[in-house]
C-alpha cells in the first residue's frame, strides 16, 4: 500500500482508498483501477459461463450420438427378427414336410415373424 498526496487537502492517503478520508475529494485513480478489476472479473465471469455452456453442448451432442447409435442397433435387431422368424418358417416347413416337425414349429414361427415385421415397421415409420 503506497501513499500519495491527495490533491485537494494534500493530506497522505492511500493510492487504494477511494477518496479522500480528510476532505471527501475522490481518488479518480483508485476508482478507475477499482473500475477496471470489476470489468476483468465480469469478462472473467463471461468466460467462465462460455466454457460451462461449451461443456453442456459436448454432452448434448455425445448424449445425441449414443443415441443414435442405439437406434441403429435397435433397427439392425428388429430387422434381424423377421429374417430369423422366415428362416424358422422355411425351416419348419422343410421339417413338417419331411415329417420331423409338428404344426407347433410353424405356427410359433409365424408369430415370432408377425411381431417382427411389427416392431420393424414400427420403427421405420
Ligand atoms: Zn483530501
Amino acid at each position: 500500500m503506497a501513499l500519495m498526496e491527495c490533491y485537494e487537502c494534500e493530506a497522505e492517503i492511500s493510492d487504494k482508498a477511494l477518496s479522500c478520508p480528510h476532505c471527501g475529494a475522490p481518488n479518480n485513480k483508485a476508482i478507475e483501477q477499482q473500475e477496471i478489476r470489476q470489468n476483468i472479473s465480469d469478462v472473467e465471469k463471461k468466460l467462465k459461463s462460455l466454457v460451462t455452456k461449451e461443456k453442456e453442448i459436448e454432452s448434448q451432442k455425445s448424449d445425441a450420438k449414443r443415441l443414435q447409435s442405439t437406434l441403429g442397433l435397435l433397427c439392425i435387431g428388429a430387422l434381424l427378427l423377421p429374417l430369423c422368424g422366415m428362416v424358422a418358417i422355411v425351416i419348419s416347413i422343410v421339417m413338417l414336410l419331411d415329417g420331423r416337425g409338428g404344426l407347433g414349429n410353424l405356427l410359433v414361427s409365424i408369430l415370432f415373424t408377425a411381431i417382427g415385421s411389427t416392431i420393424w415397421m414400427a420403427s421405420m415409420s
